[in-house]
């Protein structure tokens, strides 16, 4: 399952099982918690003294569809067709290391249990344990359990054994970005290309959701099927921006377009017009089968352009569909960063493109980053906390970011 798919049935059963007072607290564990682009199972812990309570509430759900089994701690059960859903109940004195070890992944802990042997305690589900008294030493909270391993506690994105624990034990974890830190979307489609919203609607969604800016990224004239603009209609739709600036309050309409990339790397709309837009966003659409080498100069011309803010799902894959094309992502995020050109995390549920350990290399390359839903319809903006996801899986911190930038700052910026 995408995470996109996930994260609202979790919200979901959240909300459900939190109507029965007997769940203190209740989270999701495994790689849903890590906010992994695909979840197999999900995996759900309940802080409770009251078991039997909290898995009658459980397998009572309204979209159980068939309960697997029911136990007095635990309990799984089909959610529609086929998401398995495992519920444990936990009590107190073991919520902290539970939600630890179920959390994963699974080289994560691996790398912690050989911390704690070195230290003479066993590290499990129910606690940390001093090896030969067998006395408790935590357990209750995650931090605990870090604290006496000697680290400071490492936020679930980051579990993937990518360093995160020898930064954990040296005090240097980034501070990860926030979703509440994340002002504008930077890749919006409307109605003048194949989007089903016009921009004032687009505008009123974006506001809804407490954002303070958008960027429109129309499709260019080469995407034909897409009703890509021309130069004439995209003129048109700056003029139609900057009258809609004009009656909005506390919220700004960035002038900007995806302009297609085309073979041999050249834009598909002239500089005259690309250099009066607030953004721009240059992407590949096609020609995907080219080699290594050809995909690579393709996309390096593209970034030597003058007005190229971003470039768009850099890498073209479709999760479960499509590779990513060849590409040699050093060599471009070389270039991209001699020439001060960002990268999209793009947040549409199936692209995730730039990908979590893609992103973490832009970063290493001192490249920063641009999120975008790439919405074709007004609640697509929700998906603003995928890409925020992909963000944190990547090590991406508030500075890394663009898009947390208030709107002055990032006109400023773009200006290069
Ligand atoms: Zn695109
Ligand atoms: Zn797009």
């Amino acid at each position: 399952f995408l995470l996109g798919a996930i994260l609202p049935v979790i919200d979901e059963i959240v909300a459900y099982m939190k109507e029965c007072d007997a769940v203190l607290r209740i989270e999701p564990a495994g790689s849903a918690r890590r906010r992994k682009e695909t979840v197999g199972d999900l995996d759900i812990l309940v802080l409770s003294t009251r078991p039997e309570e909290v898995v009658e509430r459980f397998v009572s759900m309204p979209r159980v569809s068939r309960v697997i089994s029911q136990g007095t701690t635990r309990s799984t059960v089909i959610i529609g067709a086929n998401l398995q859903v495992d519920l444990r109940v936990i009590p107190p004195e073991s919520y902290g290391s539970a939600l630890q070890y179920f959390t994963g992944s699974k080289a994560h802990n691996i790398k912690l249990r050989t911390i704690a042997v070195k230290k003479g305690y066993k590290l499990n589900e129910y606690g940390l344990f001093d090896r030969e008294t067998g006395e408790r030493i935590a357990g209750e909270t995650e931090e605990s359990v870090y604290k006496a391993l000697g680290l400071e506690w490492i936020e679930p994105e980051l579990r993937e054994d990518r360093g995160e624990i020898e930064a954990a034990m040296e005090g240097r974890l980034p501070r990860l970005v926030r979703e509440e830190e994340i002002r504008g979307d930077l890749h919006i489609h409307t109605k003048w290309s194949d989007g089903t919203g016009t921009i004032e609607e687009m505008a009123q969604k974006a506001m809804s959701l407490g954002l303070e800016y958008i960027a429109i990224c129309d499709h260019s004239k080469s995407m034909g099927i897409a009703r890509g603009l021309d130069e004439a209609r995209l003129r048109k739709q700056m003029a139609e921006i900057d009258k809609l600036n004009e009656r909005l309050e506390g919220f700004r309409v960035l002038k900007g377009i995806e302009v297609d990339i085309k073979a041999d790397g050249s834009l598909d709309l002239p500089d005259s017009v690309l250099k009066d837009l607030d953004f721009v966003v240059a992407s590949i659409h096609s020609g995907f089968k080219a080699d290594e080498r050809q995909m690579t100069e393709r996309m390096i011309r593209a970034i030597h352009n003058d007005y190229v803010s971003t470039i768009g799902h850099p890498t073209g894959r479709i999760i479960l569909r499509r590779r990513p094309y060849a590409l040699n992502l050093d060599k471009v995020f070389e270039a991209a960063a001699e020439q001060g050109v960002m990268m999209e995390i793009n947040a549409f549920p199936n692209r995730l493109d730039l990908n979590d350990v893609n992103a973490k290399a832009a970063k290493e390359h001192g490249i920063m980053m641009s999120i975008g839903t790439d919405a074709h319809a007004p609640n697509h903006m929700e998906f603003l906390n995928l890409g925020v996801a992909v963000a944190r899986r990547g090590w991406l911190e508030p500075g890394d970011v663009i898009n947390t930038l208030p709107v002055d700052e990032l006109l400023r910026k773009l200006e290069r």
